[in-house]
């Protein structure tokens, strides 16, 4: 019998990283900080989001981070667009949030209708609001190791394994993906802290042989039951970031079950990165906000 087995038989599971009891603890942490900020300098920062369409998911998303910005005390304003909305009515409208005194952060919820490119809405935020983290200024900052505004994603996931209490440096570390938004940024954030990175994909040639020698596994491609026991590495950290809504509800890229008898460390879908994500761009915001602080003063 395989030490997999006898340890799932005895009832060895994985550590739970909680994701919801992290955003909670981040989020009371930069409230206190928002108090402090407007007591001192009479800021309260404002976070504007753009909503396009009608997409029910990122109506949700956007809610949440309305509900998240509230307990905190951030300023959020949502603008909806109907989805046959001009590039142009929209690039208008983000230069006018660019110049407003009272915006710190801008975000565009995402996916957008097929006719508005995401890359020219992006470019078109300016870089110190930008607390998506996607603007190629800040992107370009990140992968020269730079200060900059990080996306909220994969900033949250380095925050969820430095949870564990574990050394990053020298680890072996596998990422999944290699989507801008996660898979790249996540994999320089883990360069940056000095861990030796490699970077799956759909074309990686035996996908288990690679990830079952990361001490750190972090599977980000969308792809429900793509990770098993058998792909990862006996007492290592495993980060599913994967949404995926089935007919079974929503679930990330593992099977949790049995990665959970292998790994040391596991997040659950849901309740893992995601609400680090949301208090992640609430810090973002904060960030922002403290920056024009300073230079105002
Ligand atoms: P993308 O679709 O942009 O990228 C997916 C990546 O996974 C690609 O690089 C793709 O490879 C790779 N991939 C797909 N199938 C396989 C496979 N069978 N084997 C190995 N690699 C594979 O997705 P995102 O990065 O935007 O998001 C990934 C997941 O994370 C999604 O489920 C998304 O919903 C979720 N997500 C969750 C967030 C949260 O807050 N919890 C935030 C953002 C995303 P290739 O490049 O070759 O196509």
């Amino acid at each position: 019998m395989s030490w997999n087995k006898i340890r799932r038989l005895i009832g060895i599971r994985a550590n739970i990283l909680d994701g919801r009891v992290l955003a909670d603890k981040i989020m009371d942490e930069i409230a206190k900080k928002l108090q402090a900020l407007k007591e001192r300098k009479n800021i309260v920062p404002g976070l504007a989001v753009v909503l396009i369409g009608d997409d029910p998911a990122s109506q949700i998303y956007v809610r949440n981070k309305q509900k998240a910005c509230q307990r905190v005390g951030i300023d959020s304003y949502v603008k909806k667009f109907d989805k046959d909305v001009s590039l142009n009515h929209v690039l208008g409208f983000i230069n006018e949030l660019n110049s407003d005194v009272h915006i710190n952060g801008i975000l565009v919820q995402l996916p957008l209708p097929s006719h508005i490119n995401p890359e020219f809405v992006i470019n078109a935020i300016s870089p110190d609001k930008d607390v998506d983290g996607f603007h190629p200024l800040n992107a370009g900052k990140l992968m020269r190791g730079e200060s900059c505004l990080e996306p909220c994603t994969p900033k949250g996931i380095i925050r969820l394994v430095e949870q564990t209490g574990e050394e990053i440096a020298g680890k072996n570390v596998c990422v999944i993906g290699r989507s801008n938004i996660v898979g790249k940024p996540v994999s320089l954030m883990f360069l940056k802290r000095d861990a030796t990175v490699t970077i799956c994909h759909s074309k990686t040639d035996s996908l288990a042989n690679v990830t079952s020698r990361a001490d750190i596994l972090v599977v980000a491609a969308g792809k429900p039951n793509l990770i098993d026991d058998r792909f990862v590495k006996e007492g290592s950290i495993v980060i599913d970031v994967g949404i995926n809504r089935t007919d079974n509800g929503l679930t990330g890229d593992m099977d949790f079950e049995k990665a959970s008898g292998k790994a040391g460390w596991i997040t659950p879908v849901p309740g893992g990165v995601g609400p680090v994500t949301i208090s992640m761009l609430l810090e973002n915001t904060l960030l922002a906000a403290q920056k024009r602080g300073v230079y105002e003063l």
